[in-house]
């Protein structure tokens, strides 16, 4: 079980706040004091720029990236470093391999399959690519719970899909996808699987080498690690079939005025001077994260959302969306209030300390799918307890009966 009030206790917000009920770890999470100190310590004892100095301090910051470049690879099962591209977060992740992938393997005739509830960062990549190369965008419909039926793949799944990008978890429904299942479905068709990871590795243990997937894209900032740091997982088959689409310093083996030719993967994907604090403190977040245990927080995390889920469940006027199964969920619930806005209920919430997001989440299309306006989302982390819920759930009555 985890000890809660010790874990807060890494988490200098919370001393700096002592009145805050943070529920907005979908959009980021809070850092603890170690990641905090880990860029300080970088920039206080390491600074140097990478690959470039044949310096001492230049080769121990071009260690410290690369061993920090390992530290993900073993994190996510990926074989090898080469596989792992270090990148801003999963929006330019999804942007990177729909610019060097896509744009360089599709053509007219060719479909790209993407769910209806996907973030903006894996979708509106899709439409670009659609409208550039010509090829189909075709969208797979979820279910009511949020999973895509056995249906709805045989549908829309054929011999001319070349892409499927897919969510490993809803940031909007929290429902968690079958990756193993979904690659297999994929390939039988020859097509690659393009997954947006920015809600899973938080809370899931991935890894690679067993969900088969041939790109998988995540933020370092929603996982304890700083803003500014994020990966894309490229199989290393793959990468032979991308060209890098952000040319400049750091990406070539020899310039010459009529001739280049590029470095190695993953440096010719990493054009211009890389953000090597981030990288070292993702790491950093990564070992904290494998203290705790994963295995520790995802009980955690079922825990509290069952308690949400039945707290919910008891005010008559919630809607929620996605499954009722805690166990098919992430740390996250998204649910509206028939008759009132969801911008008002967060002001009312936030006026009590509790932070909680309000709107579409950059998922357009999902809620015009399901109908609704806006919606409220509470995503909770390993610092988060059932206190915290329940005071949720007693100031969203309060705010009910408020609004009438
Ligand atoms: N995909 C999903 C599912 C997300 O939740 C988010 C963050 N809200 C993103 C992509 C974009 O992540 P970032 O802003 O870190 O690039």
């Amino acid at each position: 079980m985890l000890d809660v009030t010790k874990i807060k206790k890494d988490f200098p917000i919370f001393n700096n706040h002592q009145d805050l009920i943070y529920l907005d770890n979908a959009a980021t999470s809070q850092k603890p004091q170690a990641v905090i100190d880990r860029i300080a310590e970088f920039y206080s004892s390491e600074n140097a720029n990478v690959h470039r100095g044949v310096y001492p301090l230049s080769e121990q910051a071009s260690e410290a990236y690369e061993i920090a470049r390992q530290k993900v690879a073993d994190f996510i099962g990926a074989k090898s470093s080469k596989e792992i591209i270090f990148t801003k977060g999963t929006t330019e992740s999804l942007n990177l391999v729909a610019h060097s992938y896509a744009l360089e393997n599709l053509k007219i005739g060719d479909e790209i399959l993407v769910t209806d509830f996907e973030h903006h960062s894996n979708f509106l990549p899709w439409q670009m690519v659609s409208r550039k190369t010509g090829a189909s965008l075709k969208i797979l419909n979820s279910d009511k719970s949020g999973f895509i039926s056995q249906k709805e793949w045989q549908n829309k799944l054929n011999k001319k899909t070349k892409i499927v990008a897919i969510a490993h978890a809803s940031n909007v429904l929290g429902t968690i996808n079958d990756l193993k299942k979904i690659a297999k479905i994929v390939h039988s068709v020859g097509a690659v699987l393009v997954v947006d990871g920015a809600q899973a590795t938080p809370h899931l243990s991935v890894d690679m080498n067993d969900l088969d997937c041939d790109f998988y894209a995540f933020s370092g900032h929603k996982m304890l690690g700083p803003m500014g740091i994020g990966v894309l997982y490229v199989k290393e088959a793959i990468l032979a079939k991308m060209l890098p689409y952000q040319l400049g310093g750091g990406t070539i083996e020899s310039v010459s005025l009529d001739k280049t030719i590029y470095a190695d993967c993953p440096e010719r994907f990493e054009a211009g001077t890389p953000n090597v604090a981030g990288a070292v403190a993702l790491a950093e977040a990564i070992n904290y994260l494998s203290q705790i245990g994963l295995a520790e927080i995802r009980i955690h995390e079922i825990k509290l959302s069952k308690y949400l889920l039945n707290g919910l469940a008891k005010i008559s006027r919630v809607k929620l969306l996605g499954t009722a199964d805690a166990k098919e969920r992430t740390g996250l619930v998204s649910f509206y209030v028939d008759g009132i806005h969801a911008h008002d209920l967060s002001d009312f919430l936030a006026k009590n300390g509790l932070a909680l997001r309000a709107g579409f989440h950059c998922a357009m299309p999902l809620h015009q799918s399901r109908n609704c306006g806006a919606t409220l989302r509470a995503s909770y982390y390993l610092y988060n307890s059932e206190q915290d819920l329940e005071f949720l759930l007693s100031n969203l009555e309060k705010a009910i009966a408020y609004y009438g």
